[in-house]
């Protein structure tokens, strides 16, 4: 059997003139740590550009589609055989859920702005808390991302960037093309 994975996230209740920083910070988080995707379910160009923008760059083939209904996006993605984790602090905690997710291989992720509909506790297969905390999604959603791929994405490459940082112990080194 593949060992091919398939995690997107979506984000809801994003507010354009409240929270395009930390969606667009959710966007970047997915990406580097191995989502290929993230649905938006508010229109909002300007942070589906920023993050198309440094993904471009930086390469890989993240994609960003905003406007997307959450009940269709949720309901769509159950009915071609995905699982649905819903993170949010009043669910199980990573530590007891996590090995029983890592079995299933199409995630979608879905992350809060302000309050979460009821209506997703119920559809989710998971709520998982990172942590019995509040905190924030930017964090909840690395955490979770790190422990589903076992810290694995934090040294993926991309063959098709312009953009590529070496590592370096002091300064700032990079390669263009
Ligand atoms: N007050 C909102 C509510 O009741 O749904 C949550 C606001 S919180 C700033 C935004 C999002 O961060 C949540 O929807 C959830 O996805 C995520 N989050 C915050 N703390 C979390 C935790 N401890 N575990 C998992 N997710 C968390």
């Amino acid at each position: 059997m593949s060992d091919q994975k398939e995690v997107v996230v979506l984000r809801i209740g994003h507010r354009p003139q409240r929270d395009a920083r930390v969606t667009t910070h959710v966007g970047l988080t997915a990406r580097a740590l191995g989502a290929q995707g993230m649905y938006l379910t508010t229109r909002d160009t300007g942070v589906t550009s920023s993050i198309l923008d440094v993904a471009g760059r930086f390469g890989g083939a993240f994609f960003v589609e905003d406007g997307k209904g959450w009940r269709s996006c949720i309901s769509d993605w159950k009915a071609g055989g995905g699982t649905v984790v819903h993170l949010t602090m009043y669910g199980l905690n990573l530590p007891d859920v996590e090995d029983s997710i890592r079995e299933h291989k199409r995630i979608l992720v879905v992350v809060g702005a302000e309050k979460v509909p009821g209506e997703v506790y119920g559809l989710a297969d998971y709520n998982v808390a990172v942590g019995s905390q509040p905190h924030s999604e930017i964090a909840a959603l690395a955490i979770f991302l790190d422990h589903y791929y076992r810290g694995t994405t934090l040294s993926q490459q991309y063959s098709d960037a312009r953009v590529t940082i070496i590592p370096s112990a002091h300064g700032k080194t990079t390669q263009e093309r």
